[in-house]
Order: structure tokens, then C-alpha cells, then sequence
């Protein structure tokens, strides 16, 4: 359980987070918070973040570029996402192949409690058309 004495901030992170669209870093997020005036520093930006996607309000994913990315999540519960590299629009995806095929693996190498995150990054249809 992590406490929380910044309760406003978390709020405000949240609420920009909720109003941002597709994946967005803790810097930009922090960027639109300056814009706003808030006073909420980048560190506080990153905290409330990682809080949020602890306690499963936010999900996080690590760009391919390796920065980790927040979104205020529709979807509860464990899922994937399937991202457009360009325009960020995000759409949330079960995929029962792959939940399969990480417990079978995990299983065969005597693993437990395997964890797994798999995201999809690429164009989506408009983003692709306007490229070609
Ligand atoms: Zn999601
Ligand atoms: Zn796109
Ligand atoms: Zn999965």
C-alpha cells in the first residue's frame, strides 16, 4: 500500500492523464501540467505516475525507444495494446493465444507466477494511407 500525502497532485496527474490521448511519458505529461500552472514538478509527475499504474488506474508500457509510457486504462484487468507509432491512437486487445503460450513456456522451464507484457507498436490504417 503506498501512501499518498500529495492527494491534489495525484489528482491533477490523473485528470491530465485521463485528457491526454493514446501513451504519453511523464515529461510531456509534465510539460501540459506547466502549461496549466500547476507547480507540480517532474519528479512528483513520476511518482504519481508509477502510483497510478500500481494500483492499476494507469497502464504502463515501455516505448521502443525503452521510455515507459502512462495511459488512464478503459480496459481492467490484464490485456494488450496494439499502438500507433505516429499518431498514438491505442486500441486494447485480448489475446488468448499469447496468454496460452506464456503458460505453457513458463510451465515447460518450471517457472511460477509468470508475468508477461506484450504490446504491439506500428501504423494504424489512416497513418499508413497518408504515408503512402
Ligand atoms: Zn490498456
Ligand atoms: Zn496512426
Ligand atoms: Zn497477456
Amino acid at each position: 500500500m503506498v501512501t499518498q500525502r500529495n492527494t491534489w497532485q495525484r489528482e491533477r496527474v490523473r485528470d491530465a492523464l485521463a485528457g491526454a490521448r493514446g501513451f504519453v511519458s511523464a515529461q510531456s505529461l509534465h510539460a501540459a501540467l506547466r502549461d496549466d500552472n500547476t507547480g507540480i514538478g517532474l519528479a512528483t509527475v513520476y511518482r504519481a505516475l508509477a502510483g497510478l499504474a500500481a494500483s492499476g488506474e494507469a497502464d504502463s508500457l515501455q516505448s521502443p525507444e525503452g521510455e515507459a509510457l502512462y495511459r488512464a486504462c478503459s480496459m481492467t484487468g490484464h490485456h494488450h495494446h496494439l499502438i500507433c507509432r505516429s499518431c498514438g491512437l491505442t486500441i486494447e486487445i485480448e489475446a488468448t493465444a499469447v496468454e496460452q503460450w506464456a503458460r505453457e513456456t513458463a510451465a515447460r522451464h518450471g517457472f511460477r507466477d509468470a508475468e508477461h507484457v506484450v504490446d504491439i507498436f506500428g501504423l494504424c490504417e489512416s497513418c499508413a494511407a497518408k504515408q503512402s
